[in-house]
């Protein structure tokens, strides 16, 4: 990844803000490739990614959550992946580790949201781990869908792929679901697609910081690029198509071969996408891996239904954007609001509830407290006794913003 090619997509945006837009079908592909520390993206070579890059941008992002606070996620694979999913943290998707996951589907994940759009939308998975589609997106049981193409389980194939110690029957089914995913697009063309390899967290837990693991890189690059040819080949069609990479978690300082804890190098990843322009929240700040989801639905015109898009954590990373980083502090019966604005006028409303029905299915009953100037970054008032009384019954408060663009909210635990 060359760090140069961010420049010339801010020329490239640019010059292709004055077009105007025609009309085509908005069209979306994710890929995660599993565990690869920024700074690793950033030393190997990857060709591909870089000519994605240089149409719409390179970032480092984070995964996580708040390093202490409610929100903290451990970076773990398959609570990154439900991260990315339904736009939400751990404390909401209820997804801790690899094994015995249970994931809490009253968060919608992007597949349901899109599917429950329009149902005659086309959503494909294409995964080196089956468990993605059965228990993470949760098809069957997540919701009233189904994916409409899906390659994977191989890796329950032992006939077909006998298990080695050195993974490579990974490297192998990597190989096949890119296939796969380049051959269905190429010919079908699905909505919205999620393509998952898994080969380089095998070689960084096995090598570490090596060439080994910077081969895998290499080759996930390649993968890429026949997943991106075949989109390529789309474009003759009146279809615009977007594509995410990213990873799910870094690794760590010391050997390079774990990862599961906070340490900036594990926190550390990063988004390529071809997506353009960009907002400030991509080019200015670092984004998080919930911004993911929120960033393709914009790009697919969906908006998820408001009680749905009030728990996202996520921002979108296209689009206008009114401010991030909301925080909210509660001194005695003070509550101290704070946030980064990313525009010089405007007015938010700040509601609250003091239930949390909406993790069990049900809805929260929000009430409004103050209208706020969004330029200020801060706000302080008081709770009334009544506010008080109910936050010290419940010991629980969400806090929600909702801004021109973007809405935002953070929880108070007691
Ligand atoms: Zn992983």
């Amino acid at each position: 990844m060359r760090k140069i090619l961010f420049f010339i997509s801010i020329l490239f945006t640019a010059c292709q803000a004055t077009d105007t837009p025609s009309k085509t079908i908005p069209k979306a592909v994710f890929i995660i490739l599993d565990g690869i520390p920024a700074d690793v993206l950033e030393k190997v070579e990857t060709p591909v990614l870089d000519e994605i890059a240089g149409i719409g941008g390179y970032t480092r992002a984070y995964v996580g959550g708040d390093v202490g606070t409610y929100n903290e996620t451990p970076t773990i694979s398959a609570p990154g992946y439900t991260d990315l999913l339904t736009a939400t943290w751990a404390n909401k998707h209820n997804v801790w580790d690899n094994y015995d996951q249970q994931p809490n589907y009253h968060y919608w994940n992007i597949f349901r949201t899109t599917e429950q759009h329009n149902p005659d939308l086309k959503t494909a998975i294409f995964s080196t781990w089956l468990d993605n589609r059965t228990i993470l997106v949760g098809e069957g049981t997540a919701g009233d869908f189904k994916i409409d193409y899906a390659a994977d389980g191989f890796e329950k194939d032992t006939i077909r792929f006998p298990h080695d110690d050195a993974a490579a029957y990974i490297h192998q089914i990597d190989e096949l679901v890119t296939d796969e995913a380049a051959r269905t697009i190429r010919e079908s063309g699905p909505d919205l697609s999620w393509v998952y390899l898994e080969y380089t967290d095998d070689m960084g837990h096995a090598h570490g910081d090596s060439e080994e693991f910077y081969q895998a890189v290499r080759t996930a690059d390649a993968q890429v690029g026949k997943i991106w040819e075949a989109i390529k080949e789309r474009k003759t069609r009146e279809e615009d198509w977007m594509i995410v990479i990213t990873t799910d978690h870094g690794r760590d300082a010391e050997s390079g071969k774990d990862h599961g804890g906070q340490s900036s190098r594990e926190r550390t990843t990063w988004i390529v996408t071809n997506a353009s322009p960009l907002n400030e929240r991509f080019t200015a700040e670092e984004p998080a891996i919930v911004d993911i989801t929120p960033s393709i639905l914009h790009h697919l015109g969906i908006s998820p239904p408001e009680s749905v898009r009030n728990e996202m954590d996520g921002i979108s990373f296209l689009g206008d954007v009114s401010l991030d980083q909301f925080k909210v502090e509660l001194q005695g019966k003070t509550l101290k609001l704070s946030w980064h604005p990313f525009v010089s006028q405007g007015e938010a409303r700040v509601l609250m509830a003091t239930t949390n029905h909406y993790r069990t299915g049900g809805q929260d009953q929000y009430q409004e407290i103050v209208k706020i100037g969004l330029w200020s970054g801060q706000f302080e008032t008081e709770l009334t006794d009544e506010q008080w009384a109910a936050f010290e019954a419940s010991g629980f408060m969400k806090i929600l913003i909702e801004a021109p663009s973007n809405r935002a909210n953070y929880w108070l635990l007691k």
